[in-house]
């Protein structure tokens, strides 16, 4: 065999270098200690994957921190770095076809990222602990993976920390067990695919409670203790506003449910981490938890298949706001979609085409985005809106998608082309005469 290594990127149209070829990764698990009294992290991360050409050589995404051994199917591997890529080379050649595990032992204090928007994200310290958020690219900041929300995979992340913290992440609490020093080991489950940008850990001193949603899914909320009682009411609808998302949008697509919502200082935006979204208090408001819990089906379940497609994240996410203020607001989309046509700040790119890394999450993405569902629902009439609204998370349930599988989803439910809606207001560079 002569196998070739797998690419170092891929060649996303704004993070050419997140991801890598030659494999995908079917599963992670993440074994993490942290001291949050010097900030350091100990991990292991042994991750299953299958590999897609003929490999002699594999990269994984890692910023910072060291490496002191990896594996590949129990054999060391040699280790090189270079920037954010991580390069194993293992003994044997992997085959086309081989399922194979690879184990990565790191440490070290990891450092936030500061994305082309000028936003943090990454790894990032509290005063008794930390948050840790991955959108577009942070989650190379703490664990070595596959960084591209093309190779999704499930997850179980234990976190030991000191036994007066709590520990959260993604999916479902499997359990949690004394260890040394005051320790203690908590298993978190994400048994559906989850892209690494959504992967998350909380550590610090929250009240969390516990309840269940749409009969039989746990939901784990957890607030700093100063937000208990300011954060209670709204917490307490979280299940209501899921069950309408429910019946509007098909069934919810995960096992588990929750929002965590940290001190001010630390994150500067929500988020909608895999099951989990985290909010900094002053997000924590209606239409941000609508706008959250909405990425569940559109952002995490469908996923972007580029950070290009971002823009059905972000435009369905914030098209749930407008139905949410239309339903219980009587404020009806048509307004909110005039609103946001007069907008200047909605114009400056088309929904489909931000010009640069750094407008990826500028207001067009946003509000253009649900100016473009707009207008379908407008063109398609309620009916068969309400059918998109359900059949598009239905086709790509725990997948990718892209713009293009969108619009030709779209046309097949119209039984024609759809030219005229998306010329103009999803590629479209001018803004029209009339909204
Ligand atoms: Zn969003």
């Amino acid at each position: 065999m002569r196998g070739t290594p797998g690419a170092s990127g891929l060649r996303d149209p704004y993070f050419p270098r997140l991801g890598n070829g030659g494999y995908d990764v079917g599963h992670y698990a993440l074994d993490l200690a942290y001291d949050p009294d010097t900030g350091r992290l100990d991990g292991t991360a042994r991750i299953t994957a299958r590999a897609t050409q003929d490999l002699s050589a594999l990269n994984l995404d890692l910023s910072g921190l060291t490496v002191a051994k990896a594996t590949v199917d129990g054999e060391p591997a040699a280790v090189s770095r270079a920037g954010d890529e991580l390069t194993l080379r293992p003994r044997d050649e992997l085959p086309l076809g081989r399922e194979f595990t690879v184990t990565v032992d790191y440490s070290g204090v990891p450092e936030p990222l500061t994305d082309p928007d000028g936003s943090t994200e990454g790894w990032l310290r509290s005063a008794d602990g930390a948050v840790a958020v991955g959108e577009p690219a942070g989650s190379m900041t703490w664990f070595p993976g596959n960084h591209h929300p093309s190779d999704k995979a499930t997850y179980e992340i234990a976190l030991t920390a000191p036994s007066r913290l709590t520990a959260l992440s993604n999916g479902v609490r499997v359990s949690a067990q004394p260890v040394s020093g005051g320790r203690t080991r908590t298993l978190w489950r994400q048994s559906e695919p989850m892209a690494g940008y959504l992967a998350t850990v909380m550590i610090g001193r929250y009240e969390t409670t516990t309840g269940t949603a749409l009969g039989e899914v746990p939901v784990v909320t957890a607030v700093e203790p100063s937000l208990v009682s300011a954060t209670a009411a709204l917490r307490a609808e979280l299940p209501t506003i899921l069950a309408r998302q429910q019946e509007r949008f098909g069934p919810y697509p995960f096992g588990a449910a929750g929002a965590v919502v940290t001190t001010d200082g630390l994150l500067g935006y929500a988020l909608e981490t895999q099951t989990r979204p985290v909010f900094p208090a002053a997000s924590f408001d209606r239409a941000t938890l609508v706008h959250e819990l909405a990425h569940q089906w559109f952002g995490n379940s469908v996923t972007p298949e580029t950070w290009q497609d971002l823009w059905l994240n972000e435009g369905f996410a914030t098209y749930a706001e407008w139905l949410y203020a239309e339903e219980y607001g009587s404020v009806p989309a048509r307004e909110s979609f005039e609103a946001a046509f007069a907008d200047d700040a909605n114009w400056a790119f088309p929904p489909a085409d931000p010009p640069t890394a750094e407008n990826l999450f500028d207001p067009p993405v946003y509000q253009r985005g649900a100016m473009v569902l707009h207008k379908l629902r407008e063109t398609l009439g309620d009916g068969v809106f309400d059918e998109l609204l359900r059949g598009w998370p239905a086709k790509h349930r725990h997948a990718n998608a892209s713009t293009e599988d969108f619009t030709s989803y779209a046309e097949a439910l119209a039984g024609r082309d759809l030219d005229e809606v998306w010329d103009v207001w999803l590629y479209g560079e001018d803004r029209p005469d009339q909204p």
